[in-house]
């Protein structure tokens, strides 16, 4: 019992899923009924059978601290409202069976996850039929699955709006760097993606200002970390130049420099969350973050209503971003300082680089990259 932290040598907090995602990813081989989802074997095409009790009996005995119920996902883009009032209703059915079927509830904490789709009723009902329940937690599910990013933060802020507050809120499926910190301000405390792994297989890095493209020839001759201000070991030493070749011809190599960096980057941002949590500067946090995510001053209409929803103001940020953006142009030093260029500048620092502005993408406009089978957000 408790084999995965020792199986892999990790005494820390460890998270497993039920399944359920794979009912979406999957569903050409799933067959989704009260009793469960009968699964076609990807490797000998045998029929199986995965129900509320199984998942949880497995999640059991791999012993992970955090578990997950199972749930009647539904990709968000379905059009067939029947479809999610069915799966809405059996996903509350079925978190009775889970803890019914939860052996070991004082050592191992299920998560209840919200389903609904995007319809503001259904979330509802989910909401108060799982709170009622009363699990150590709560996961907001059935999201990143290509909706809309305006639908996507109002069903966030709904859901964290509609938890208690003493228990963790888990985004499922996120994602991007920009989504994590817009999320947290909307009051939620766990993700999980495979973005900054899956990114760096395509010789990206993520960075303050958002990505950095490796493969790009820009880089052939850039002698500069790939994050001045990391101090992961790739970023100790390696420079861009480096890198670049390595990317370009998709060596393994590169994937894995990329990889380690881009973990080291979201530990980093998760803790740089934690600490303007922390010191009741969170709000100044998110203004800057998105100055230097978007340095042109174009912040998109969701990071907007995100920031409105949670109280956020970003008023400033589009011009301080603009300003900053001229004067690293050098074609605008003097509107700059007619516009209080200097503490705009100050505000946002990532804006006055040059190289990186070059090819640093603001996040979300990448998204690019084909999913590999079976993987997430
Ligand atoms: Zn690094």
């Amino acid at each position: 019992m408790g084999g995965l932290h020792s199986f892999i040598n990790w005494p820390r907090g460890m998270l497993t899923d039920s399944g359920g995602f794979q009912m979406v990813s999957l569903l050409h081989l799933a067959d989704i009924t009260e009793e469960g989802v009968t699964f076609q074997s990807p490797t000998d095409g045998r029929r199986m059978l995965l129900t509320p009790e199984h998942s949880i009996q497995v999640q059991n005995r791999l012993g992970a601290d955090v578990i997950m119920a199972l749930d009647d996902v539904v990709p968000s883009t379905m059009a067939d409202p029947e479809r999610f009032e069915e799966a809405t209703h059996r996903t509350t059915r079925w978190i009775d069976r889970c803890i019914a079927a939860h052996s070991r509830p004082n050592e191992q904490n299920l998560f209840a996850i919200i389903q609904g789709g995007l319809d503001e009723r259904l979330r509802e009902i989910s909401l108060k039929g799982l709170v009622q329940r009363g699990t150590p937690g709560y996961a907001i599910g059935g999201l990143a699955g290509g909706e809309d990013k305006r639908s996507f933060v109002q069903v966030v802020s709904q859901c964290t709006a509609g938890l208690p507050d003493d228990k963790p809120r888990y985004v499922m499926g996120i994602g991007y760097p920009l989504d994590i910190v817009i999320c947290s301000a909307l009051g939620a405390d766990m993700y999980d993606s495979v973005y900054p792994t899956r990114t760096a297989r395509f010789g990206v890095a993520l960075v303050p200002e958002g990505v950095l493209k490796l493969k790009n020839a820009a880089y052939l001759k850039d002698y500069r970390p790939l994050d001045e201000e990391c101090g992961c070991m790739v970023c100790r030493r390696y420079t861009r130049a480096c890198l670049h070749p390595l990317a370009a011809k998709g060596l393994p190599w590169a994937t894995n420099l990329l990889t380690y960096h881009n973990i080291a980057y979201m530990m980093r941002l998760s803790a740089q969350i934690r600490a303007a949590i922390r010191e009741q500067r969170y709000p100044e946090f998110v203004r800057r973050f998105v100055a230097r995510h978007f340095p042109c001053g174009d912040v998109p209409e969701w990071v907007r209503d995100g920031c409105r929803l949670a109280g956020i103001d970003l008023t400033g940020v589009a011009k301080e971003a603009a300003v900053a953006a001229a004067a690293a142009d050098g074609a605008a030093a003097e509107a700059a300082a007619a516009a209080d260029g200097a503490a705009a500048l100050a505000e946002a620092p990532g804006a006055a680089d040059g190289g990186g502005g070059e090819a640093a993408e603001p996040e979300g406009r990448q998204e690019e990259q084909p999913r590999q089978p079976g993987e997430q957000g």
